[in-house]
């Protein structure tokens, strides 16, 4: 049984990383400011003995008694309109969190896991994006403050590998989907559902022809386990290699929800990628990983999530 400590793990995807390590009988502490996450998330884990939650906002020290095997940072704002709204806790959480992280790892001679993110190909000039593309970041424009603090984070964990010896591993998250995102989180999947579930225009922006990859939890969980064990430090993509455009996608939604809602365009955001989909070959090759769900599959039960959160009592 390890000892797993994750930052960020009332958030979407650490949420899900909790239930899995709980699953497989490890212990877990879960750390979390609930600035974008919450404990609604990680309710299923509470009755767990083995599961421990403790408020915190880890750009402050981290403080953990006994012994830590691991620690997984995926404490951050991840939705574009999060990190528009909360520019400066998101440069914080990827530099003084990541420090902190770092260092707990250090101290407990633990493993550590960075959740990085394909935000540090930027807008990127070639497609698909391996990891030795070193990417098209505006760092002044407003997607900056995630890009360049995750690419701090990079560099970071990196240091700490070649200075320390830090056992250290780097994941590079494409757009994932699934229960428990927010439902007003601003990113397409949670806004395209919830729009057509109520009836409203979906709003693409732009033209929609820029391009998203969409990757479903299990199996980007089902990678981290398979990165945690692989002893590989450099950054692997995880992603889903099926590309369509934003316009397509509103499409697919619209059929898989049955919904007669209108199509509604609406300003393309600066900085917006053009395009996006991952290069898995290093993920294949060295984890064994690729993704196993289809779209359809995900996003039908992700429409069952939103399905049911919207009949809830607001
Ligand atoms: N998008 C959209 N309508 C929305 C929300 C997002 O057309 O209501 C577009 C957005 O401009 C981007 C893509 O969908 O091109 C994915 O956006 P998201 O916010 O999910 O995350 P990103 O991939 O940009 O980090």
């Amino acid at each position: 049984m390890a000892r797993i400590l994750i930052t960020g793990g009332a958030g979407f995807i650490g949420s899900h990383l909790c239930a899995s390590f709980l699953a497989r009988g490890d212990e877990v502490i879960c750390v979390d400011n609930l600035s974008t996450g919450s404990e609604e998330n990680v309710a299923p884990c509470r009755s767990n003995p083995r599961f421990t939650f403790i408020a915190h906002n880890v750009t402050r020290f981290i403080g953990v008694e006994g012994h830590v095997d691991a620690v997984l940072h995926f404490a951050s704002p991840a939705s574009p309109a999060d990190y528009l709204e909360m520019p400066i806790q998101t440069l914080k959480v990827g530099s003084l969190g990541t420090h902190n992280a770092l260092g707990l790892a250090k101290a407990k001679r633990a493993l550590f896991l960075l959740a990085s993110t394909s935000e540090v190909y930027g807008d990127p000039l070639v497609k698909p994006q391996r990891e030795d593309y070193w990417g098209n970041v505006n760092p002044i424009g407003p997607r900056g403050v995630y890009d360049e603090a995750k690419r701090f984070a990079e560099a970071m964990t990196m240091a700490y590998h070649h200075y320390h010896g830090l056992d250290t591993r780097i994941v590079r998250i494409f757009n994932t989907y699934g229960p428990r995102m927010r439902m007003n989180d601003g990113r397409v999947v949670p806004n395209f559902i919830t729009q057509a579930l109520k009836g409203e225009g979906l709003t693409v922006y732009g033209q929609g022809n820029q391009t998203r990859s969409f990757l479903y939890i299990d199996d980007l969980v089902r990678g981290i386990h398979r990165l945690c064990e692989s002893g590989y430090h450099l950054p692997v993509n995880l992603g889903n290699p099926f590309e369509m455009t934003v316009l397509e996608f509103a499409r697919k939604i619209l059929g898989l929800t049955g919904s007669a809602s209108p199509i509604v365009y609406r300003p393309l955001p600066q900085d917006d990628p053009q395009v996006r989909q991952p290069d898995i070959s290093k993920a294949r090759e060295i984890l064994g990983w690729e993704p196993q769900v289809a779209l359809e599959e995900g996003l039908r039960k992700t429409i069952e999530y939103f399905r049911e959160k919207l009949r809830e009592p607001s």
